[in-house]
């Protein structure tokens, strides 16, 4: 199986902060680490590699710094990267980002599965996956928790939402979106960091991949961010749950999965 892992370059969540002018987050010298959702997504990829053969390749788009991050993915366990980086992409709105990532997806060729991250810790939209299968019209799976069955042409999964889980089958080529917890991500080695640093990762451009430069960067994005603002703080209400202990506790799990689906 030729499976694309999305991984994304991210701020180091807790040094984020907006400029008041432009509206864009700050990215300017803070410190950037892979989007910790990816690094579940490529844990996914890997287990999958293990079981039914195939290759794995990172996929990044970004600046040129975000060659870091592929290749911290080949140190984990990657086949290969590629970083889509560009002037033209600059810019882009999420529409545009699944554009250019689906377009570098199809100039790879032969791809039966595309993994993501649930979402980003800095965009934190988690539209980026869906966009990519709408892009290349295939099958989307989104908050996949589990992975329960692995074959060259379907995946068994299953995937969380507010009432639970749902166990579904979706034929490939197919786009996953994974949660956090889905598994636990391997560490790379010393030796893996030194390997990955040799290893000879492509720049591409938009030209390379045969994007349309009108539908890429801010030409290419009907979003426009009008306002930013931290969200309003939130009421500290106390709730006294009584009755028995049993029902207490379903109404704490309920509440918990209600307020975050993490
Ligand atoms: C109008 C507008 C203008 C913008 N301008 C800029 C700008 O100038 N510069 C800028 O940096 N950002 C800009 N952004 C933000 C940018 O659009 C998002 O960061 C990007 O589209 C990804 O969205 P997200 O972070 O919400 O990812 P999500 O949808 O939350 O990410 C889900 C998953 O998709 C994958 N993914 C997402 N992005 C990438 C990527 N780049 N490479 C590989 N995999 C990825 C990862 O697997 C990730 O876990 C702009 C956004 C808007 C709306």
């Amino acid at each position: 199986m030729r499976i694309v892992v999305c991984v994304k370059q991210v701020p180091a969540i807790n040094e984020v902060s907006i400029d008041p002018e432009t509206k864009r987050l700050k990215r300017e010298g803070v410190e950037s680490v892979m989007n910790p959702f990816d690094l579940y997504a490529l844990e996914v990829a890997l287990r999958m590699r293990e079981q039914v053969g195939g290759s794995v390749i990172a996929l990044s788009m970004g600046p040129k710094q975000a060659m870091r991050t592929v290749r911290e993915a080949i140190a984990v366990g990657a086949d290969s990267g590629v970083l889509l980086s560009d002037r033209a992409v600059a810019g882009s709105d999420t529409w545009a980002t699944s554009y250019a990532i689906a377009s570098t997806v199809r100039h790879l060729g032969n791809v039966d599965l595309v993994i993501c991250g649930k979402q980003a810790v800095d965009g934190d939209t988690a539209q980026v996956g869906p966009g990519i299968a709408a892009h290349l019209r295939w099958p989307q799976v989104t908050y996949v928790s589990h992975v329960s069955a692995v074959s060259n042409t379907a995946l068994t999964l299953a995937r969380m939402h507010e009432e639970g889980s749902t166990v579904l089958e979706v034929t490939l080529p197919a786009v996953l979106t994974v949660v956090k917890g889905i598994n636990q991500p391997r560490v790379p080695t010393l030796v893996s960091v030194l390997a990955s640093r040799g290893a000879d990762v492509p720049v591409l451009s938009a030209a390379d991949i045969g994007a349309d430069p009108e539908r890429l960067g801010l030409n290419g994005s009907p979003t426009r961010v009008v306002k930013t603002g931290p969200p309003p703080p939130r009421a500290a209400d106390t709730v006294i749950l009584d009755g028995p202990a049993r029902d207490a506790a379903r109404r704490i799990v309920h509440e918990l999965r209600m307020q975050s689906l993490v």
